[in-house]
């Protein structure tokens, strides 16, 4: 076989031909079996655990991994030949090691939900294709869906005339933000380069890549300022201002307010009816052109806005539950300016039942288009005719994958707007399930009462004899999860969750301990719950044990990174 050959997929009379699909399905379900072989046969490898004996009978939330030095794997990976088909199999089971599999019931470590098939499907057939959604000349059709997910959700936040970016993820939907908001504020820097007078405002509980974003325009993530924020998670009203007022007295000019509309935990959310009015206050008090540019960074909450048009009587139909209804409400409440923001941010891969990368930054009108662009080129409307329209002049990617479109559209269209409310609060339903079964073993306790998301923070009780072994209490928590994680690694079928390091308590500042998070991403029976509860107990009981009978030194081990 000639290496052209062995390539194409398979020898193919038309490139339209019927059995291409059908060789890229079999393909497909051929690695696939590979994959799952290959990593049983690893599991099975494994020694059985006695704590949990049934941890070998199916994978678990990640295929199993290995510890391995970048460098060293670099330095003797220098087979230039063509790989045996056998050796090829086993290069892509071998991509999928230590990843995670958020199709496993144990699988509870962040926001990574399984995706609708439909969505998965749609955005598979858009692989195949492989068309370019540069422009519509190339792309087709699918520029314009990219317009209507916008639309769909621009609408939702009351915005009749929105546009946006699908894009690949929650990062560059700010980065769109803030390059928008410093086109605006300086509208000579798309050429010129930014002025040196320009800063940007976030929120403390803001996402950790608002700085890198910052930095990567040029602006300087010295440049993005953090706003204190209260119990509550929100931006405290009297710090907004006051910061306001020192940048503009310090002659610097406030280009935008990044706003917090929902974070991992503890669903920092801005209140934007108060954010709005302080903004607006301060352009007015300082004869400004135009108040700060409001970016509201919704990648999680969009979400709450399937809701937001719900009025007291529809609520109590649609989120039946007390519990979730009062978290969902004071949500809502809090989103009631969001309609006077100028743009915001959607992660359907993370709350919207979409494989990655499925993004799509939101404004509130298409100035974006000039405000992104390199400042040669005004939209107008010949380019909104089909055939003349071109993304790449605002986009960071010129070459554009489309199946991210396609993903969000497909699920928007099929679940509609009361569909994605109803998933909404089935989230929070399975939260609220899940507290109970933490609260009917009775050995953890549930931290995060106050919390307006749906992710759980729990305490474990460790013993004050083993606390006084650990450097710190940290140590200790930071040790027995590291441990519940070398277990997950291997391949053994336990919950897969994680640390958080110095929670906040309701968000008080000297109420600082060490929680460990479970993010429910689907309602289970209580029956699973109980289960999962027990495993994390029983590895918890196990810990104690053999530190009280093999004490050993804890803590000043270097930690991986732990979810913000
Ligand atoms: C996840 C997240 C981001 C980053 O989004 P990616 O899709 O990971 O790029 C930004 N802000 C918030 C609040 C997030 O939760």
């Amino acid at each position: 076989m000639s290496m052209l050959q062995r390539l194409a997929l398979p020898p193919t009379s038309a490139p339209d031909a019927p059995d291409r699909l059908q060789a890229l399905i079999e393909r497909t379900l051929e690695l696939d079996r590979h994959v799952q072989r290959r990593a049983r046969a690893d599991l099975a490898a494994l020694p059985e655990l006695p704590l949990a004996p049934a941890a070998r009978a199916q994978l678990g939330p990640k295929y199993p991994a290995r510890a391995f030095d970048y460098q060293r794997e670099l330095e003797r990976d220098e087979d230039d030949a063509p790989a045996s088909e056998a050796a090829l199999l086993d290069e892509v089971a071998r991509y999928f090691r230590g990843a995670i599999r958020p199709q496993s019931r144990h699988s509870l470590f962040n926001m990574v939900p399984e995706p609708s098939v439909e969505s998965t499907a749609a955005a598979w057939l858009a692989t195949a294709y492989n068309a370019n959604s540069l422009m519509d000349a190339f792309g087709g059709e699918a520029l314009l869906i990219e317009q209507q997910v916008a639309r769909r959700i621009g609408r939702w936040a009351g915005w009749p005339d929105a546009m946006g970016i699908s894009c690949n993820g929650g990062k560059f939907t700010i980065m769109y933000a803030i390059k928008s908001a410093l086109s605006r504020i300086a509208p000579e820097s798309p050429r010129e380069g930014l002025p040196r007078d320009l800063v940007i405002l976030c929120s403390e509980g803001a996402h950790y890549c608002v700085e890198h974003a910052a930095s990567l325009l040029g602006l300087g993530s010295g440049r993005c300022l953090r706003v204190p924020s209260g119990s509550d998670g929100r931006m405290r009203p009297e710090a907004l201002k006051r910061m306001l007022d020192e940048e503009h007295a310090r002659g610097r000019r406030v280009a935008a307010i990044v706003c917090c509309g929902g974070t991992t935990i503890n669903f920092n959310c801005e209140d934007t009816v108060e954010v709005r009015e302080i903004a607006d206050t301060f352009a007015r008090e300082h004869g400004l052109p135009e108040r700060p540019y409001l970016h509201l960074d919704s990648v999680i909450g969009w979400l709450y806005l399937s809701l937001l048009d719900a009025d007291d009587t529809q609520l109590q139909k649609r989120v039946p539950d007390p519990r979730s209804r009062a978290r969902i409400a004071e949500v809502l409440r809090r989103l009631r300016g969001v309609q006077g923001f100028d743009s915001l941010g959607v992660d359907f891969h993370k709350d919207g039942l979409c494989p990655y990368a499925s993004s799509f930054f939101v404004a509130r009108d298409h100035r974006f288009m000039d405000e992104l662009g390199d400042g040669s080129y005004r939209y107008g409307d010949k380019d909104f005719h089909y055939g003349q329209f071109r993304a790449y002049r605002y986009t960071f990617e010129n070459s554009r994958p489309g199946q991210g479109i396609l993903a969000a559209w497909v699920n928007l269209r099929r679940l509609g707007r009361d569909g994605y409310g109803e998933y909404l609060a089935g989230l929070h339903d399975a939260r609220n399930s899940l507290a109970d079964a933490l609260q009917r073993h009775g050995l953890f306790r549930v931290l995060n009462r106050a919390s307006l998301g749906w992710e759980l923070v729990f305490e474990a009780p460790f013993a004050p004899d083993l606390i006084e072994l650990a450097p710190s209490y940290q140590d200790l928590a930071l040790g027995f999860m590291q441990e519940c994680w070398d277990r997950v690694n291997a391949g053994y079928d336990l919950p897969l969750f994680s640390i958080v390091p110095g929670y906040r308590i309701d968000n008080d500042p000297a109420a600082v301990t060490t929680g460990f998070l479970l993010y429910p991403m689907q309602q289970r029976s209580d029956g699973d719950w109980d289960e999962a509860v027990e495993h994390i107990a029983a590895q918890f009981h196990d810990f104690q044990a053999r530190l009280r009978a093999q004490p050993r030194a804890l803590g000043a081990t270097p930690f991986e990174k732990p979810i913000r």
